[in-house]
């Protein structure tokens, strides 16, 4: 849509030409405490001050990644407490299928139908749809996708299979919730046949979804976790987080199996524990759920008056708004554009509009973001879309 943006401050971005637009989409599920928020902004500031990058990752102890790695074991399943950190998700889901096939020493891979885990070819390889794969071939062998969501098929998930790597909410798939009933099937499975589990929460972990991870709502424990966009605040940042023992793998066999030079960068981690702090201190994860069902309950109203919506749902502030075909989403899209609201598409599913606001949304802007959501649909009919 070409905006030049000039700022960038809570809720808003403005543009050069002095427009101010509501973000109801946060940089993509970056932008949990708001764009540029003062913490982040300071903490960046103090680290910058002090040092930069000093050395390959892992080399030296350096304070924002120890405290941060602490901080993040902290909040996490006590299992859950090696933290490897990255630059990015795609590099995070790179490092955790990795680890896994070097901790079973298993060739194969199981991903599902729908997902998205990132465009490196390793992530990309288990990355659910074949129009994103196919101009990449060949990618990685022994990859098997299965159908999201359905129990019977998990018996195809054997002990030559090193991991299995999920998003518990579908993001670029269209916001598609697992089922409680199926992930627990999951688990269980991945258990019997000793294949890694692995939660890939890149897009719906701290707090997005109502709780500080996913994972939560399905009494679900991975056995490896990927983080990464919120993270950092607004900075690159991402991370894989096991267990002592199946960590220990990437560090001998050969020493410094899987390195990075700038993953952990000490200022990113500035500014993630920053953002955690704020996360934590603010209860957002709470605030996500409670203004995650407002919209949700203001949509369906809408839904039940006008006829263009086919569904609506979500978790928290991961919000799915499908309708019955791609020209009416992009119709909607750009109909809340011009009334200075931005909403956005999902990759995989051109009839879902992605609802992801900050969710530090005061109930001014909540108010007046839902208000332009109702009458952008009223409107769809009237707009010539975006072609
Ligand atoms: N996993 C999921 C679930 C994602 O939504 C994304 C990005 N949309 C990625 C991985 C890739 O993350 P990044 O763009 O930071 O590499």
């Amino acid at each position: 849509m070409g905006l030049e943006i000039s700022r960038a401050l809570g809720s808003h971005l403005y543009t050069r030409g002095g427009k101010r637009y509501l973000d109801f989409i946060s940089g993509l599920c970056v932008a949990n405490i708001g764009h540029t928020h003062p913490a982040v902004a300071k903490a960046v500031i103090r680290q910058v001050q002090d040092y930069l990058h000093v050395m390959v990752y892992g080399e030296y102890i350096q304070a924002p990644q120890v405290r941060l790695a602490a901080k993040l074991a902290g909040i996490l399943p006590e299992s859950l407490s090696v933290v490897y950190f990255t630059n990015s998700g795609t590099e995070a889901n790179e490092g955790a299928l990795k680890l896994a096939k070097k901790f079973t020493g298993r060739p194969r891979l199981i991903s599902f139908e729908g997902s998205f885990h990132g465009d490196s070819h390793g992530s990309c390889s288990v990355t659910g749809r074949s129009i994103y794969r196919k101009p990449f071939q060949p990618l990685l062998p022994g990859v098997t996708f299965l159908p999201f969501d359905r129990i019977a098929p998990l018996s195809r998930i054997t002990s030559s299979v090193a991991a299995v790597i999920i998003e518990p909410i579908q993001g670029e798939g269209g916001i598609r919730i697992a089922s409680k009933g199926f992930l627990r099937q999951l688990r269980r499975r991945c258990s019997e046949v000793g294949a890694l589990l692995i939660f890939d929460e890149v897009q719906s972990g701290f707090g997005r979804t109502g709780k500080l991870f996913a994972f939560e709502h399905f009494g679900v424990v991975p056995d490896v976790l990927t983080l990464a966009k919120a993270m950092g605040g607004g900075l690159p940042l991402g991370a894989f987080i096991s267990r002592p023992d199946i960590m220990k793998t990437l560090s001998e066999d050969p020493p410094l199996s899987h390195v990075t030079t700038f993953g952990g960068n000490p200022v990113s981690c500035a500014a993630a524990l920053a953002t955690l702090g704020v996360i934590l201190e603010e209860n957002l994860a709470d605030r996500a759920a409670r203004i995650g069902a407002l919209i949700q309950n203001r949509l369906k109203r809408v839904q039940r008056r006008e006829g263009a919506i086919k569904a609506v749902r979500g978790r928290g502030l991961m919000i799915g708004l499908e309708f019955f075909d791609p020209v009416t989403s992009r119709r909607f899209v750009k109909s809340a554009f011009d009334r200075g609201l931005i909403v956005g598409w999902t990759l995989h599913s051109q009839t879902v509009v992605r609802i992801a606001p900050p969710l530090t949304l005061t109930d001014e802007e909540l108010k007046e973001g839902m208000d332009t959501l109702e009458t952008s649909i009223k409107r769809i009919g009237s707009g010539p879309g975006l072609g």
